[in-house]
């Protein structure tokens, strides 16, 4: 079997997430559901190799299709998992602060925004802040599933996920409950180390900004 991707260990132990997640949510979590994105990739790289191999026929449509889906969980999951941390919470303090100011009005109004985002996605999906290199701009982004409504080249800094296995442990239906928690325990210092990686490289970028 490929082994192209592999489960990233969690930056903290199972416990230290304690109130926003419990010991049984995130494991759960990290090693059976981001689990299996991780192995559905790996099969899906393993099927089109050896179709390859055997000069077989593969339906792309449909093979890529589910690499999307099983690729983008893997993605996500990982970015999930660091931007949150026990020594979370407050608000940015760097350039990404006042980004967020010239972009949104002012943090409030991102937080806002974004956890509406992240409450009315419908069905299983994700809320992230992406920076979108053409135009050097925050925006955020209402992922469906792990691989629907994403922008293209768009650097993702924050996600939050809001599928049902991210919080019904915990929260039964309240997922409005867990978006406000998650607040407390979002890691700004990784958010901005991305910020400024994304930011700063922005002159490579062949789209043409201004
Ligand atoms: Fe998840």
């Amino acid at each position: 079997m490929s082994n192209c991707y592999e489960l990233p260990n969690l930056p903290y132990g199972y416990g230290d997430l304690i109130p926003f997640l419990s010991v049984e949510q995130l494991t759960f979590h990290h090693q059976k559901h981001h689990q299996a994105y991780v192995e559905g990739a790996n099969a899906i790289l393993e099927k089109l190799e050896n179709a390859r191999e055997q000069g077989a026929e593969i339906d792309m449509k449909s093979t890529l299709k589910e690499l999307s889906f099983y690729l983008g969980g893997h993605l996500l999951h990982s970015l999930f998992w660091e931007n949150i941390g026990p020594k979370g919470g407050g608000e940015p303090k760097t350039e990404l602060a006042s980004r967020i100011k010239k972009d949104f009005g002012s943090f409030e109004r991102f937080k806002k925004e974004f956890s509406q985002t992240a409450i009315s996605v419908e069905g299983s999906g994700w809320a992230a802040l992406v920076h979108e290199p053409t135009s050097s701009q925050l925006l955020i982004m209402q992922i469906e599933k792990h691989n629907l409504n994403l922008y293209p080249n768009g650097r993702i800094l924050l996600v939050l996920d809001v599928w049902e296995h991210a919080y019904y442990l915990d929260y039964k239906n309240e997922r409005a409950k867990y978006v406000e928690t998650f607040w407390n325990f979002v890691d700004w210092a990784e958010i901005e180390k991305k910020f400024h990686l994304t930011f700063f490289n922005k002159r490579f970028n062949m789209a043409g900004g201004k």
